[in-house]
């Protein structure tokens, strides 16, 4: 049994091995895609279900509420798809413990690729998986447009703050920041990078007012005490950092949640102090390395001693 950090649920994740457990992954398919997106049980179940394919499926209180399979692609190259979470279960972390669960048996089999035909709305949750878009061209898949993934098996990965990792835009100002650091470009190329914003993972919306810490608090120039939200985020950056099992972390610097060397001092007046945000003081209690921007060719070289 494993315990969901976000709802305290008691969350079962199981390989389906036997046939009760499989009828519980295609439980959750007839549940989740046949009824909620009409489409046919024929269209749903194809030739890739079948005895050579594997099954994960997640069980609440001996309930199935999530799944995904997977299948031998050729090359050494195994197909993720058919991941489904029960809309009542969305948005607790169950879609990312099924592919990791994936990813640890396919590792254990001797694969050494994933590949995933992504929704399009899908490929941000994949990217926090360390998977990459290999073609951009978005093609039709059934009733969605999607896009082809991949990652290798078994990659050291990096935790990164995502205003440095680029694309979706999270910072407080609205602002972007990516990094266009040689290595750091060459990383998020090869999939080895997990893009987070603790602010964001917070509820926070953006843009949002500045916000700095001040003794145990954190709070926005505006008032409010937000601590609560970037207490939040920074645990769900723990979380990902573990559940990636990364090598170490980058992290925007000066940021009250991402700050590895310096911060603000709390008064508002543009005054830095030595200091770190709130999600790295936690991802550094919990025995993760954390790099700021300017200290990727450290980075780079610590890298290579663990390869
Ligand atoms: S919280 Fe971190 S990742 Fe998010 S915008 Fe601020 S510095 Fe960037």
């Amino acid at each position: 049994m494993e315990q969901d950090t976000i709802t305290n649920n008691t969350i079962e994740v199981m390989r389906a091995e036997e046939e009760w457990q499989r009828a519980g992954a295609y439980s959750v398919r007839i549940e989740g895609m046949n009824r909620q997106h009409h489409i046919s049980l024929r269209d749903e179940f194809d030739e890739l279900d079948g005895p050579d394919t594997k099954y994960i499926v997640l069980l609440d209180d001996g309930y199935p509420v999530a799944t995904c399979r997977f299948f031998d692609a050729g090359g050494g190259m195994v197909n993720i798809g058919r991941m489904v979470v029960l809309p009542e279960y969305r948005g607790r972390g169950l879609g990312a413990k099924a592919i990791l669960e994936a990813e640890k048996w396919i590792r254990e089999l001797g694969f050494e690729r994933i590949g995933v035909d992504s929704r399009v709305v899908a490929v941000g949750f994949y990217e926090k998986l360390g998977f990459r878009v290999v073609d951009p061209e978005v093609y039709i898949s059934g009733p969605f447009e999607c896009k082809r993934m991949e990652k290798e098996v078994g990659m050291l990965k990096i935790l990164v703050s995502e205003c440095l990792y680029g694309g979706r835009v999270v910072r407080y100002d609205g602002g972007e920041v990516p990094e266009t650091h040689p290595t750091f470009l060459k990383w998020k190329e090869e999939g080895r990078l997990i893009p987070i914003c603790p602010e964001v993972f917070g509820g926070l919306p953006t843009p949002r007012p500045d916000s700095q810490r001040v003794g145990d608090k954190v709070m926005a120039s505006t008032g409010p005490d937000v601590t609560e939200e970037y207490t939040k985020g920074a645990l769900e950056a723990v979380r990902l950092a573990k559940e990636n099992d990364v090598a170490f972390c980058i992290m925007k610097q000066d940021s009250p949640s991402c700050g590895s060397k310096f911060i603000y001092d709390g008064t508002f007046t543009d005054t830095k102090i030595p200091g770190q945000g709130l999600a790295v003081e936690m991802l550094r209690d919990a025995g993760f390395k954390v790099f700021a921007e300017e200290d990727i060719d450290e980075a780079a070289e610590y890298l290579k001693k663990l390869l």
